[in-house]
């Protein structure tokens, strides 16, 4: 996935901005909201408007109404259109999901005819598959449609749907062949909502926009309402799924209420405290990964990749995410959120928390798209997992994943075998001599390593140490056999007192004195030692180092204890500081998460050969969905990572304490996740899980804890 957004998107926006911020819009939106009752009024005037300024399908080719952008218009549109405040329902409904749909697989007198008119808003259109009997099953429909002479004939019921009385026309599954399978005898028809024999009443809900009841009694419509072919309806309808769940709309939602808490407590005029902050953190953070999963599905999309496993995870993640943030109001402001003020920004988080429990049941209600992943990655039918989505590694990457590969399979000493391919000197700064590839080289090695549970925690303090000792203020005096042995992996570089001022003290004379914290295990070329008088570079010698080599949680670890050892102070600035930090933060991530997903493949290896009461365990949803709500977690995480680190090699903010606490977390979950599925045999001391379970022990707490990380990320 290429996280660059073209210059094309950023001019549309400003474009989308201008028209949003027009008197005329506002006037429209006021309109909207004026319905005495509470209720979303008729949003089509305020449609037409957008779509007369040509904002409305900017994904979509200029012949059919549209801009001929790539799919990241379409992101920021609906980012921008939700941060208005205009419902957002009906658009998606009528252009994202029908209209795209059309735009796919109509044929062409379709597309001429309805798609331009949806991209204007002049025509809506809304979406019947539910009915009395069916819902998460909906191959269950009864609903018939019958050939009559040169027409058919309907005949049926749908309900609960949204927005029917302001649409135009409706795109509705019915039963053509009750002989032929469930899902064979299934068909899509466009039938307007204007013809004689429907029938549309309101079902009030919690929320603020309506439900529909709709009757069709003898409605008569001829072929050139039929969608697809006869009888071809299902496969439209799965297509039209791994469209339509983008998650985007659930995203942009849960944007907003977010930006709102923010907003409402920053009007508080109070600095929030530490649990609220951490909160916005968190959300935050979890809100970025729902967006790269939608934004990955939606480049699928273009590309013609379409997935429904990996649609239905985006859906869930949006769409969790967004009705956390809008539970999460009352946390945040309290009880006041369940009164209305009189400003519309004031009901908007009142709105979303009635609008919230819909999120996760319209559109595939959770556990059914949790059960789609869970097919896809968790249930084993005999072939191959699917492989893990993830963002495309550049040619370098990609050489240097194979390498480290394969250097996983020789024996010796990893770091020095991991020196015969330029690890570390190919990322090292070339100030120092190394090639400087950039952190996103860092973070395939360092996945790689957590894959293969090997974390070489003395390889990534060498990189810390590195990126400390980058710049043209560094003593010169560091030996080059000294630098030439970091570079090459046969010594390392220690950094004492990461995650604080170390036990480590100055005396008058510039000697160090005292105990550092667990260090990894190697040998040690030059020691960065961060103490309350400020920064040291010491090059240990046995006489004033002595170091003790013990077990920390089973990961071979060392102390050092300094006994008199001369250093000489390092002027290490704060902004240098930061940015190394920043970058050690994001290879740890990375480490953890390769570590989860090595354990996550050895759990779904185990629970599909388990056998209990008669099946694998991978047949009860308990277990597969545990699993693959990690897995899908996982492909997340690993997209922010990645651009973390695409961001970081930019020099922009990477967000690096936060998305380590989320892997932290993560590959905390997924080790205990593992431990518990495989029952007694996790504890084995030398089983895999134990074994990941301790490594994660230690790399997730070796920066700082979750509960450090996500304070740091809220300072
Ligand atoms: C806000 C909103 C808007 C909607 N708009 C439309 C619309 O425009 N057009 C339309 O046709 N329909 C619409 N619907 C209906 C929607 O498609 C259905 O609600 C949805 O398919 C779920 O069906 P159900 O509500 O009957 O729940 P059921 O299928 O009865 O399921 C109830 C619960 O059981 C659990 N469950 C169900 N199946 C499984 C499974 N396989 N494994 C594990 N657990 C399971 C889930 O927790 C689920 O929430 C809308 C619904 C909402 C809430």
């Amino acid at each position: 996935m290429d996280f660059d957004v073209p210059q094309e998107t950023a001019d549309f926006a400003a474009e989308v901005e201008r028209v949003l911020r027009s008197p005329e819009t506002a006037r429209l939106l006021h309109d909207v909201h004026a319905r005495a009752d509470g209720m979303d009024g008729d949003v089509r005037p305020l449609y037409r408007h957008l779509g007369a300024a040509g904002i409305l399908a900017p994904s979509w080719p200029v012949e059919y109404g549209g801009r001929g952008l790539d799919y990241t218009a379409t992101v920021t549109l609906l980012e921008q259109l939700v941060a208005h405040g205009i419902p957002q329902n009906l658009y998606c409904i009528s252009v994202q999901n029908v209209g795209s749909l059309i735009l796919a697989s109509g044929d062409e007198r379709q597309r001429k005819t309805l798609l331009p008119a949806m991209a204007s808003a002049e025509t809506t259109a809304c979406i019947l598959f539910t009915e009395p009997t069916n819902g998460s099953d909906l191959a269950a429909l009864q609903t018939t449609a019958v050939r009559d002479g040169d027409g058919w004939v309907i005949n049926g019921r749908k309900t609960y749907n949204l927005k029917s009385a302001y649409a135009d026309f409706a795109l509705i599954a019915v039963r053509t062949d009750p002989q032929s399978s469930q899902y064979e005898g299934i068909t899509l028809f466009l039938v307007p909502l204007d013809a004689p024999g429907v029938v549309i009443r309101p079902i009030p809900s919690l929320a603020n926009e309506q439900f529909h009841d709709i009757w069709f009694t003898d409605v008569r419509v001829g072929d050139d309402a039929v969608f697809g072919k006869p009888g071809a309806g299902w496969s439209l309808i799965t297509q039209m799924f791994a469209a339509e769940r983008t998650g985007l709309d659930y995203y942009a939602r849960g944007r907003h209420w977010l930006n709102m808490i923010a907003e409402r407590l920053d009007a508080d005029g109070r600095r929030p405290g530490d649990v609220t902050r951490v909160g916005l953190a968190k959300h935050r953070t979890r809100l970025a990964a729902s967006k790269l999963l939608s934004c990955q599905v939606m480049q699928n999309l273009q590309d013609g990749n379409a997935d429904i496993a990996e649609s239905s995870f985006a859906k869930w993640h949006c769409s969790e995410t967004g009705q956390r943030i809008a539970w999460w109001a009352l946390d945040a402001l309290g009880p006041d959120v369940l009164v209305p003020g009189p400003g519309a920004g004031d009901r908007i988080l009142e709105a979303a928390l009635r609008e919230s429990p819909g999120v996760t049941i319209s559109g595939g209600a959770s556990e059914v798209m949790i059960d789609i992943l869970s097919s896809a990655r968790v249930y084993d039918a005999g072939g191959a997992a699917a492989p893990a989505p993830g963002p495309a590694l550049d040619p370098v990457q990609e050489r240097l994943r194979e390498a480290v590969d394969a250097v996983l399979t020789r024996t010796g000493d990893l770091s020095e075998q991991l020196g015969t391919i330029g690890v570390p000197a190919l990322s090292a700064p070339a100030s120092l001599g190394g090639a400087a590839l950039g952190l996103g080289a860092d973070i395939v090695i360092n996945d790689r390593l957590g894959h293969a549970l090997q974390p070489l925690a003395c390889y990534r303090d060498t990189a810390f140490a590195l990126d400390l000792l980058d710049g043209a203020d560094v003593p010169a005096d560091i030996p080059a056999d000294i630098l030439s042995g970091l570079l090459d992996g046969t010594s390392h570089g220690v950094v004492i007192g990461a995650r604080g001022p170390s036990g480590v003290r100055v005396k008058g004379d510039g000697t160090l004195w005292g105990e550092s914290e667990p260090l990894p295990r190697g040998t040690a070329g030059l020691c960065v030692v961060r103490t309350d008088e400020g920064w040291h570079l010491v090059l240990p010698d046995p006489a004033t180092c002595l170091v003790d080599a013990f077990e920390h949680f089973g990961t071979p670890a060392t102390r050092i204890r300094f006994d008199g050892a001369p250093a000489e102070p390092l002027p290490i600035t704060e902004e240098r500081w930061r940015r190394a930090l920043d970058a050690a933060r994001l290879r740890q991530a990375a480490l953890l998460l390769g570590v989860a997903d090595r354990i996550l493949e050895v759990a779904r290896a185990h629970v599909n050969t388990r056998v209990q009461s008669g099946r694998p365990l991978v047949e009860r949803q308990t277990v597969a969905h545990r699993l693959a709500t990690l897995v899908g977690e996982g492909d997340g995480w690993r997209l922010v990572l990645h651009r973390a680190a695409w961001q970081f090699d930019r020099d922009e903010d990477a967000s690096a304490a936060s998305v380590l606490a989320a892997l932290a977390e993560h590959a905390q979950l997924a080790s205990r996740t593992a431990l518990q599925l495989h029952g007694v045999r996790g504890m084995l001391a030398h089983s895999t899980t134990a074994t990941a379970y301790r490594q994660v022990s230690v790399e997730s707490t070796r920066l700082g804890s979750p509960a450090d990380l996500w304070l740091a990320a809220a300072a």
